[in-house]
Formats: C-alpha cells, sequence, structure tokens
C-alpha cells in the first residue's frame, strides 16, 4: 500500500506515428491522497487532459505507471468519473431519467433508482425540474443533470473537465459553489476531487492544492498548497495574495516582488513607469510568440516580425517581462506558461488574468491605494498628473496617467469618465490589501 488514493508513477504519453510520433506528456508524478481537491492547470496542449484520461483508465501511457489505493490500474478505473466541459444528455429523457440511467446502469431496482434521482436533483438544486426535457433547460441546468447524472455513480475519485467553462458566468458561479457545499460537507460519498482548469481563479476558489503544468513537453512544473479555508472571498486580502503566488509559478517568478517591480510614487527610490504600450499591442506581441515553434525568438528579430519600431519593442517586451508573461534571457524572448494563458485565453479570463497581474505593479498599487482614499473612491485626473509631476516630466507623468486609465479599464479594476476627466473604482473591486 502507498497510502495515496491515486499515484502516478512516471507517467509519459506520446501521440503520433513514426517522424510525427511526439511526447504529450514526460515523466509525470503525482500523487492525490483521500480529502484533497487537486486542481490541475496550464497553458493548452500541455497534456492536462491526457492526463485525466489516464487516471481513469480510458488511455494507457506508453511509460509510467498508475496506482489506485496502492494498487495497478489495469483498464477503465471504476472509481472514477468525468465530467465535461458539456454533457451529452439523452435528449429524449427528462432530467430525472437522464440520472436514473446511471443508476440503472450501477444495477440499483427500479424503486430506489426514482427515490434515489430525486434526491441527487435536489442535491444540486434542481428540485422542481425532474419532468422536464433537457431542451427546455439553459446550460447551466443541464449541466446540473451532469453532475447529478456523475453523482449517481458515487465515484470516489471525482474529474472534471473544465466542468464550468462552457456555462455563463452566474450559472458557473453557482454550480462552483453548489459542489463546494457538496464536498465540504461531506454531502458525497467522493474522496477526491481531480479538476483540469484554465481558470486559475477558479483553481485557487476550489481547491486545497493547484499543480502546474507546462507544455512541449507537458510537465508538472509546481505544485503549491492552497491554505485557505472554505468558503472562500474572491476579494479578500488573503485570498488575492495566494492567488498572486499562483500567477507568479505561472509566470516563473523567483525574485522577490520589490526586486522585480520596483517602487511606487512617494516610496523611496525610482518610481517604476509602466511601459509605454497599449494592452492590444502587448496581446499581439502574445499571441505572435505563442505561435512560434518553442514560443521562443531572438528579441532583434521582433522589429522586423512586428513591424516595429525599436523603442517600441523594447517598451513591450519590457511589459511582457513586467507582467510575467515572458522571460528575456540571453537575447532570446520566450513565453512563459502565464503568457500561453493569456495568449489563448478569451476575452473575460484575459481580463482576469491581467487584473491580478497589474494589480501588484506599483503604479496600480499607488493609484488604487489614492481612489481607496478618496471621497466616493473618485479622482480627478489632474490630481494623478500633478503627484506624478514631482517624479516624472510633465509629458511622461501625463502619458502615465493615460496608460494607468488605459490598463486599468481593460482590467475593470477602473472606471473613467471621459467628460470629467474622473477616475473611479470599478464596483465590485473592494480595498486589495
Ligand atoms: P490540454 O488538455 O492541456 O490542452 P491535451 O492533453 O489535450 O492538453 O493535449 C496534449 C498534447 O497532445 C497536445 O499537443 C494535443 O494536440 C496532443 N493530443 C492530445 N490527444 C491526442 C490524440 N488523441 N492524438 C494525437 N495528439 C493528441
Amino acid at each position: 500500500m502507498t497510502g495515496h488514493l491515486l499515484e502516478l508513477k512516471g507517467i509519459t504519453q506520446k501521440y503520433g506515428r513514426g517522424e510525427r510520433r511526439f511526447t504529450a506528456v514526460e515523466n509525470v508524478n503525482l500523487a492525490i491522497d483521500e480529502g484533497e481537491f487537486v486542481a490541475l492547470i496550464g497553458p493548452s496542449g500541455c497534456g492536462k487532459s491526457t492526463l485525466l484520461r489516464i487516471v481513469t483508465g480510458l488511455n494507457q501511457p506508453v511509460e509510467g505507471q498508475v496506482l489506485y489505493r496502492g494498487e495497478l490500474l489495469d483498464g477503465v478505473n471504476p472509481h472514477a468519473t468525468i465530467v465535461f466541459q458539456t454533457f451529452a444528455l439523452f435528449p429524449w429523457l427528462t432530467v430525472q431519467q437522464n440520472v436514473e440511467v446511471a443508476l440503472k446502469a450501477r444495477g440499483m431496482p427500479p424503486n430506489l433508482r426514482t427515490v434515489r434521482s430525486i434526491d441527487l436533483l435536489d442535491m444540486v438544486g434542481l428540485d422542481g425540474f425532474e419532468t422536464a426535457f433537457p431542451r427546455e433547460l439553459s446550460g447551466g441546468m443541464r449541466q446540473k443533470v451532469g453532475f447529478a447524472r456523475a453523482m449517481a455513480v458515487e465515484p470516489e475519485l471525482l474529474c472534471l473537465d473544465e466542468a464550468f467553462s462552457a456555462l455563463d458566468v452566474l450559472s458557473a458561479e453557482s454550480l462552483r459553489g453548489e459542489l463546494l457545499e457538496l464536498w465540504t460537507g461531506g454531502a458525497i460519498p467522493t474522496k477526491a476531487i481531480l479538476m483540469v482548469t484554465h481558470n486559475i481563479e477558479e483553481a485557487v476558489l476550489m481547491a486545497d492544492r493547484v499543480v502546474v503544468m507546462d507544455k512541449q513537453p507537458g510537465r508538472v512544473i509546481a505544485d503549491q498548497k492552497i491554505p485557505l479555508a472554505h468558503p472562500r472571498q474572491r476579494k479578500s486580502p488573503e485570498f488575492l495574495d495566494v492567488l498572486d503566488r499562483v500567477y507568479a509559478l505561472l509566470a516563473g517568478q523567483t525574485q522577490p516582488e520589490h526586486i522585480e517591480l520596483g517602487t511606487a510614487p512617494g516610496e523611496a527610490g525610482r518610481t517604476r513607469a509602466l511601459p509605454d504600450i497599449s494592452v492590444g499591442e502587448l496581446a499581439g506581441l502574445l499571441e505572435f510568440l505563442d505561435e512560434t515553434p518553442n514560443d521562443r525568438i531572438d528579441v532583434y528579430r521582433l522589429e522586423q516580425e512586428l513591424n516595429l519600431g525599436a523603442t517600441e519593442v523594447l517598451q513591450l517586451t519590457e511589459a511582457a517581462e513586467l507582467l510575467g508573461f515572458a522571460t528575456i534571457a540571453k537575447g532570446d524572448i520566450t513565453l512563459t506558461p502565464l503568457g500561453e494563458t493569456f495568449a489563448e485565453a478569451r476575452i473575460l479570463a484575459r481580463k482576469e488574468i491581467f487584473a491580478t497581474r497589474i494589480r501588484r505593479l506599483p503604479m496600480f498599487r499607488w493609484v488604487l491605494a489614492m481612489l481607496d482614499a478618496a471621497d466616493k473612491a473618485q479622482l480627478d485626473r489632474d490630481v494623478l498628473r500633478l503627484a506624478l509631476e514631482l517624479e516624472f516630466s510633465p509629458e511622461d507623468a501625463a502619458r502615465q496617467v493615460d496608460l494607468a486609465i488605459d490598463w486599468g479599464r481593460y482590467a475593470e479594476l477602473l472606471a473613467y469618465d471621459d467628460n470629467t476627466e474622473t477616475l473611479y473604482r470599478e464596483t465590485a473591486e473592494t480595498v486589495a490589501g
């Protein structure tokens, strides 16, 4: 016995044949214990889904072993269930019948199935929808039926593959809440959860441990405990602090923050200016790097490739490095896993990543602190500009304010009224410590 519920030992998976054979994941070691909720994050293509399929026994690795309760897994793992991004419900069956199918497959007699399926639907908040057909439900409710069906199997190991990513924001949030309640309240027989997600905040919100992967080849690069009790508050300083640490893992940052980021206006030392670039230009660079082989290129080639001047390239690469989206070494610029995640993310996820990263910058710490201290949490643009003129030339001070407004608006950390030239705090955002 190893003592672990699940253990992956030296897992390597390859796809393709001959010339085109490539390594999707290489030498992955990972153990999950009873009671753990583990999230697996990393850029697309790093092998997260591959690992889930191996864990559940849907695929066999070319090398390595999967141990379940200390025993070598042979074939499909009967104790594991995967919840996918979208659930294939049977459209001709009612909500209740869709759940009963899973109970029937477990050999449960008909009279018990009815009672149990009603219980399960109640548990995911679908009380009253038993006789509805899938087409009558919203996407969020359909996914809830999917969860009820997964629960019907009473899996010891529940695997989630981007289970919330196809839902609208509100449905996703409510379903996350339902699952967490069931899990933390011990209302389900599930012993461990392994969740694959693109959404870093979701990982920190739900999991006890976040395992970070990178690609080419897919491998584990970090394993971080999330030392926060449930329920977690997304805006609390403790939550944001852990979130920052997970982002830093993806960004491959090892330097202490104060060395990397410099100082804020009013603090001792030279104020770290925001690089003079737009979010669109930065996104363009990251998308470009994401398309290059090995996500890397000589910095000098960027001028030609992106059709930019030398100064612009300098500002652009500085911004990418400052935000942890790329590293620069020996004349090469290389995308970090965080940069890859941003390049491949959709708009909302991009905004979240961007917000988390810029909130740490000295200039934003200062702007947000000024706003929080201001009457009604609003400030004239000129207040900031004049304060910055103590440290920058008038042109540079004005430019810094413009950049802070542009970046802050994109990140939805602040709002700006062009007519009155006033900055506001975005509504839901509270003091971030
Ligand atoms: P992720 O879930 O992190 O996006 P995947 O596990 O889906 O990563 O994929 C890892 C790599 O393996 C990718 O490059 C993907 O294109 C490749 N891959 C995944 N499944 C197959 C398959 N059945 N055949 C060939 N290549 C595959």
